[in-house]
């Protein structure tokens, strides 16, 4: 038997096709390792929004190196950066054996070959055409003993934001047929999982016989499955019908991430997202009365091409106004081929350390706020749905609200179970609190050695 370890960086989408790649790499008599030090197949499925994201690729890149040089382990790059670099990245790094795109993942095992066999260094990197794209259909027992699971609705992006670099990385958008997405969900809760999120780079524009309004209905009625979610939203296809399924479907989690970017009119439109910030509120506020309470979240960048103070400040008034539950903000980091990248020289660049700063005045407002919210919480009783262990203290459970916040809590309840947990105390990140009543059982029997959770934050973003 050989081992294998899978490094991943990035997204969702990231974290699934790992799951994919080992679910190839067992039809080849690999058994995974935690330890890369002891692997003999070493990839890193890699991440290029920004360009952190690489920098960190390569740095683990050079840490491998060692394996590879003590017990001769193969070293591959899957991933975004690997579909920008292709050849490239051999030439760069001479000790890399292979490279492979994310259409390629299924190609695994006969690249492995090649490289062990044929002693080639392998580039297989073509995107598969639209019509032709077969959407690895995944094991379910890789996910056993798990409570939550991405499942793929669709790939690729039609959209052209200026900042990014994903239709570069993942090609165009394909959705995948509704009832496979279905099978896959009903094969999931067979062993027992209990909440699904549907992926995709823009699943409002999923187009796979149904609507994405209609999927989510469905896949809430797969026996076993009790929470959907999904990720990510684009504002600009936000439709009504999606909207009237919070309304009507409970199993629906009330949780939105909807990534505006930015506050500012100006901006936005030459981020080319289409939408103005007023469009932006108004689909909000359609949402919030379809589903009082619900969590809304989203992405923001600060320091994109020729965005002055008061541009920024508009973020700021935004961030406040909205009162997310939560945001994921980045500094602008230009991206090769993108639009913005190309005209950053006459937008005029935000000097690294304005960004910097910027980026740290919106974390404050957003801390604050997320601990408003959290501190809300204490003294209540919040319904919890049990995923393992607490990462950070092994007495511990860990799960999360329908709302997404998560919750370290004093229990004994098996993952899978839900529970109600009165909170105790809180941070701006999670709740504490101890479980006072089980309100679900588990489907399964759970695993005789627990999760340790989160599972499904990525390694590094
Ligand atoms: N498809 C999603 C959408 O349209 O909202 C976004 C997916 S992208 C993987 C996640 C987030 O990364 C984006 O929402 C954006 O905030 C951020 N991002 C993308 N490109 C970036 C760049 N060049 N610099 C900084 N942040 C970036
Ligand atoms: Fe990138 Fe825009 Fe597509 Fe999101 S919608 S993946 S930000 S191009």
């Amino acid at each position: 038997m050989k081992r294998y370890f899978i490094h991943t960086f990035g997204c969702q989408m990231n974290v699934n096709d790992s799951l994919r790649m080992s679910e190839a790499l067992s039809t080849m008599s690999y058994v995974p390792t935690p330890e890369p030090e002891n692997a003999d197949l070493i990839i890193l499925n890699t991440c290029s929004i920004r360009e952190k994201a690489e920098d960190k690729m390569l740095s683990a890149l050079g840490r491998y190196r060692a394996v590879k040089a003590s017990r001769g382990a193969i070293l591959g790059v899957g991933g975004c950066v690997a579909q920008q670099e292709k050849d490239k990245l051999l030439k760069k790094v001479p000790y890399l054996d292979f490279v492979f795109g994310p259409d390629n993942i299924a190609k695994l095992p006969e690249v492995i070959r090649r490289v062990q066999e044929e002693r080639e260094r392998v580039v297989e990197t073509a995107f598969v055409d639209s019509e032709e794209y077969v959407f690895p259909r995944a094991d379910a027992e890789t996910s056993r003993g798990k409570v939550t699971e991405f499942v793929t609705v669709m790939k690729g992006c039609d959209n052209v934001c200026s900042f990014c670099v994903v239709p570069h990385t993942r090609g165009r958008e394909v959705s995948r047929a509704f009832p496979e997405v279905l099978l896959e969900v009903a094969d999931l809760a067979r062993v027992g999982l209990r909440e699904v999120t549907l992926i995709g780079q823009n699943v409002n524009s999923y187009q796979g016989g149904i609507s994405f309004a209609q999927l989510l209905l469905r896949t809430a009625e797969v026996p076993g499955i009790e929470r959907v979610r999904f990720t990510t939203s684009h504002p600009h296809d936000l439709s009504d019908e999606l909207i009237e399924a919070f309304r009507t479907q409970p199993k629906i989690a009330p949780h939105f991430h909807l990534p505006v970017q930015c506050g500012s009119d100006r901006i936005l439109k030459m981020m080319r997202r289409d939408y103005t910030v007023v469009q932006y509120l108004e689909r909000l506020e359609k949402l919030r009365a379809a589903r009082p309470g619900i969590a809304i979240t989203t992405d923001i960048i600060v320091g994109f091409p020729g965005e002055t103070e008061e541009e920024f400040e508009m973020t700021l008034q935004l961030t406040e106004q909205v009162r997310y539950d939560n945001q994921f903000s980045f500094v602008y980091s230009p991206r090769p081929k993108t639009g913005a990248a190309l005209r950053e020289k006459d937008w005029g660049p935000v000097p690294h350390e304005v960004k910097v700063a910027r980026l740290e005045r919106l974390q404050k407002v957003q801390r604050r706020i997320s601990g408003e919210y959290t501190q809300a919480q204490v003294g209540l009783d919040v319904e919890v749905m049990v995923e393992g262990r607490s990462r950070y203290d092994a007495t511990k459970r860990f799960g999360r609200t329908p709302e997404n916040r998560t919750v370290n809590f004093d229990g004994d309840a098996p993952a899978g179970s839900f529970v109600k947990v009165h909170i105790e105390r809180a941070t701006p990140n999670q709740l504490q609190g101890k479980q006072v009543a089980v309100l679900m059982e588990p489907t399964v029997a759970p695993p005789p050695v627990e999760l340790t959770v989160p599972l499904h934050v990525p390694a590094e973003a």
